[in-house]
């Protein structure tokens, strides 16, 4: 393994693992803390998806630890801690606490904070995250429900979760170099600083970045950071040139859209795929809370429609619906009955010649993966930014693609299964 990285949510993970593997690395996802004793087989690098970003500090710093040690003693040269490009976190951590524990773990003084993304419109300059061309205190991220992100000066920011002291690397050094952000580094050390965030508009900066960091042992981003770090592995002679899988092997079996995201992209996406003749059953919150729908029905409706077009079964709703629903039952509880519903009919479906899963939404996705009992996903090929073909590794073999709410075109229900073919395996 040469590099072993601990994101902080599911699909960060897979974004992650797609853009190491589209650099040309084998790379597996492994859900959750990776038991003892855990086959990392032949990956080049390993991606830890924790859900370890809005836990308690000390739950997120353990499960981070936990990882990256297993990383470790798997081999892994170099650590990632990845995390949102939008620097998803509150005053208190997760990202500082986690980075600081990790820093001490592989013993090192120095490490970068660069979650530019440029080409999801995350960019950094004089240390000021903007995205999409507003500065991060004004963009919609400001009224995250969860980690409202009021303050896009990240050197300020990340100073608030950390005890060592935050610099910054501008543009300038970026751009002058490799050697020039090292002697960046350089200088930030004898100043006594711990953690530098890196300015970067443009992927030829983070590809700048990434060979800058070659031998550091711990380096913290979003995915955009990654973009860089394979090419430091193939020049040492570790990476051989490897393309990216342009299909997936999936194993024969039904297949089945499962969708619990409200975001636009996804309400598109499931008109189109109506438009298209994919049968489709709409599942309401209020049906489940007052019991007029049972997962064993939605099942047989499931099974009935599985002969042609993979069916699709959603909970995805406009914002007014959910706002009602939402106030009726209370957010947390809306949202918990739906996942636990749609975890349960993934469940089921495995009983019925299930094998290839597309699921819309960061949260169903876990919810429904963890019902799947899986615990590692190979990377395939991509469907769309930030989307790939998933393969299970250990456990029920299945192909999974797991898409964040608002990724994806709006045909992504209907064009994503071109890109499996059969293994032969299960059938
Ligand atoms: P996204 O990736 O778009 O954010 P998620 O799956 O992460 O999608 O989040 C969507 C949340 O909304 C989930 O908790 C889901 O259970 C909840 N949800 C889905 N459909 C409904 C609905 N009809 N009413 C209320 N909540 C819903």
């Amino acid at each position: 393994m040469l590099l072993g990285a601990v994101a902080d949510d599911l699909t960060g993970a897979t974004d992650l693992s797609l853009m190491l593997s589209r650099e040309g690395m084998k790379t597996i996802q492994v859900i959750d803390v990776p038991q003892q004793g855990f086959d990392f087989g032949d990956a080049d690098a390993v991606v830890v998806a924790l859900k370890s970003r809005t836990v308690p500090v000390n739950e997120a710093v353990s499960m981070s630890l936990q990882s990256a040690r297993a990383l470790l003693a798997a081999g892994a040269e170099q650590l990632l801690f990845k995390y949102c490009s939008t620097f998803d976190s509150t005053d208190e951590g997760n990202i500082g606490p986690v980075a600081e524990a990790l820093m001490e773990l592989v013993g090192t003084d120095l490490t970068i904070a660069c979650p530019a993304f440029p080409a999801a419109g995350r960019s950094i300059y004089q240390g000021h995250l903007f995205v999409g061309g507003k500065l991060l205190s004004e963009s919609p991220m400001k009224d995250h429900p969860l980690t409202p992100m009021r303050d896009a000066n990240l050197v300020r920011f990340l100073q608030r979760q950390t005890k060592g002291k935050v610099g910054l690397v501008d543009l300038v050094s970026v751009e002058a170099g490799a050697q020039s952000v090292r002697d960046a580094f350089a200088a930030a050390r004898a100043d006594g600083i711990r953690i530098v965030i890196v300015d970067a508009i443009r992927d030829a900066d983070l590809r700048t970045i990434g060979e800058a960091c070659y031998g550091m042992p711990l380096i913290t981003g979003g995915s955009g950071i990654a973009m860089g770090l394979p090419a430091n592995f193939r020049a040492a002679g570790k990476l051989e040139l490897r393309e990216p899988a342009q299909t997936l092997a999936a194993p024969a079996g039904r297949a089945v859209i499962i969708a619990g995201s409200c975001s636009v992209a996804t309400r598109g996406q499931i008109e189109a795929a109506i438009a298209a003749g994919v049968p489709a059953l709409q599942v309401g919150a209020l049906e489940i809370a007052d019991g007029k729908i049972s997962a064993a029905e939605i099942v047989d409706w499931i099974v009935a429609n599985s002969d042609g077009r993979p069916p699709l079964v959603y909970s995805s709703a406009d914002p007014d619906v959910v706002g009602s629903v939402q106030a009726e039952l209370g957010r947390e509880r809306a949202g918990q009955l739906v996942e636990d519903m749609l975890a349960e009919v993934g469940k089921r479906l495995l009983g019925h010649g299930f094998t290839r899963f597309l699921i819309a939404g960061g949260e169903t996705s876990g919810a429904v993966v963890s019902a799947l009992g899986v615990n590692a996903l190979e990377i395939g090929p991509e469907i769309d930014p930030g989307v790939p073909w998933t393969r299970s590794s250990g456990g029920a073999r299945l192909a999974l693609a797991l898409k964040s709410g608002n990724f994806g075109s709006r045909d992504f229900f209907v064009k994503a299964w071109d890109l499996l073919c059969e293994d032969g395996v299960n059938g």
